[in-house]
């Protein structure tokens, strides 16, 4: 008997709330079968926080994110809310908890199943069996870094700057993670950054190389230009096992990789932060898929993404490996069955709703726990 873990539920908006009533059952699954008992509370967020209280993120819910093992965020928005003011639009309620829980690392892993390999826009030799990890720094960097701004010269012409910064604690801590990250997997870990041009890129660089020779000599390291990994990628993207890189570059370089896989309805995604006193690690797990207003209330929606990051919270919050394992093996072998939802589909497959796909999945679970 596992201990009971705490976990908050925020499904959101459009299709989160479809989606992440797959994994409920998922859970359910785990609690009959696995004797592994989540205490899980369910709170809103976005617009349909904003609904029904007036703000994307009330602070009770906040602070029941702060309390939780882990958050598992389905997706907030649509076209209700366009009109809504700025500060209280759906996605500031997502801000607020990637903010406020101090989330600094975004953990992107790009992995092709066999049976989607089709839908890679790569030559199949090229994706076949790809498995890679994007480590994003991503509460720093030149998406916040000041003074930024728009200002008139004195001969009239305007210009705009933005500031790209990091310190070295900034460094140290998401190339640390990076570093034990790699350690849980193929023991290999590419710094990305544009030392050849970039005063950050060259103090990225130089703190990355000394946390490896303090701490982690026993990771392979290699350093990479942006530019050539974004080459890479899309050259010979398995020679990756682990990157680790700046906002800015990881923000692209993620979604180069994402469409290596195919689709958004299969992609999951981790943010964490620092490690607490007790331990414990602030989390939040959330498809990388936003709320699909145009299927929204269709059944149509692929709950894989957010299946598939409910298993990254199984592994990186309670070290849960192997229930991870099966509910990914599970995903491998339906896919493999030629189950699909309408976003994978292929010729000769059974094109099925986001329910009857929760169905096979949870059979799947079922045969391989037998
Ligand atoms: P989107 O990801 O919601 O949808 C893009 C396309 O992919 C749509 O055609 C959609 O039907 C399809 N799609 C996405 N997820 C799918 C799934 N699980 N199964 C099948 N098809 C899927 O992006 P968008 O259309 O640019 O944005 C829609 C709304 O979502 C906007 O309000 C946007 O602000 C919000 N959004 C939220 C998040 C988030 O919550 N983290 C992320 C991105 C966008």
């Amino acid at each position: 008997m596992v201990a009971n873990k705490s976990l908050l539920i925020l499904p959101g908006d459009g299709i989160g709330p479809e989606v992440m009533g797959q994994v409920r059952r998922v859970v359910d699954w785990f609690d009959r079968r696995r004797s592994v008992t989540f205490n899980i509370s369910e709170g809103l967020v976005g617009g349909a926080a904003y609904d029904a209280h007036g703000t994307p993120l009330t602070d009770e819910t906040m602070a029941d994110a702060m309390a939780a093992d882990a958050v598992l965020f389905g997706s907030v928005g649509g076209p209700k809310y366009d009109d809504a003011p700025r500060d209280l639009r759906p996605e500031m309620g997502l801000l607020r908890l990637r903010k406020e829980m101090d989330l600094f690392a975004n953990l992107r892993p790009a992995l092709v199943f066999d049976a989607l390999i089709d839908a890679s826009t790569l030559k199949e030799d090229v994706v076949r069996g790809l498995d890679l990890l994007i480590v994003r720094e991503s509460t720093s960097g030149v998406y916040f870094g000041q003074p930024r701004g728009v200002e008139t010269l004195p001969d009239g012409r305007r210009r705009a700057y933005d500031t790209q910064e990091y310190t070295d604690s900034e460094i140290q801590r998401v190339a640390a993670l990076a570093f034990e990250l790699a350690r849980q997997r193929g023991n290999r870990l590419t710094s990305v950054e544009k030392a050849n041009v970039m005063e950050t890129g060259i103090f990225w660089r130089e703190i990355v190389t000394k946390l490896h020779a303090d701490s982690y000599s026993d990771v392979e390291l290699d350093h990479m230009y942006a530019d050539n990994c974004a080459m890479q990628l899309v050259r010979n993207p398995k020679q990756f096992d682990v990157i680790v890189t700046d906002n800015l570059f990881g923000d692209i370089l993620s979604d180069c990789a994402a469409m290596l896989t195919g689709s958004l309805g299969m992609l999951p995604s981790a943010t964490l932060g620092a490690v607490d006193d007790s331990g414990r690690r602030r989390a939040l797990y959330e498809p990388v898929h936003g709320s699909a207003p145009d299927i929204a209330g269709k059944d149509m929606a692929n709950p894989i993404a957010c299946l598939l990051s409910f298993s990254m919270l199984l592994k990186y919050s309670f070290g849960m490996d192997e229930d991870a394992a099966l509910i990914d093996n599970a995903v491998q072998n339906v896919l493999g069955s030629g189950v699909r939802t309408a976003d994978i589909m292929s010729k000769g497959a059974a094109r099925v709703s986001t329910s009857v796909m929760g169905d096979a999945i949870i059979r799947e679970m079922d045969k391989q726990a037998a």
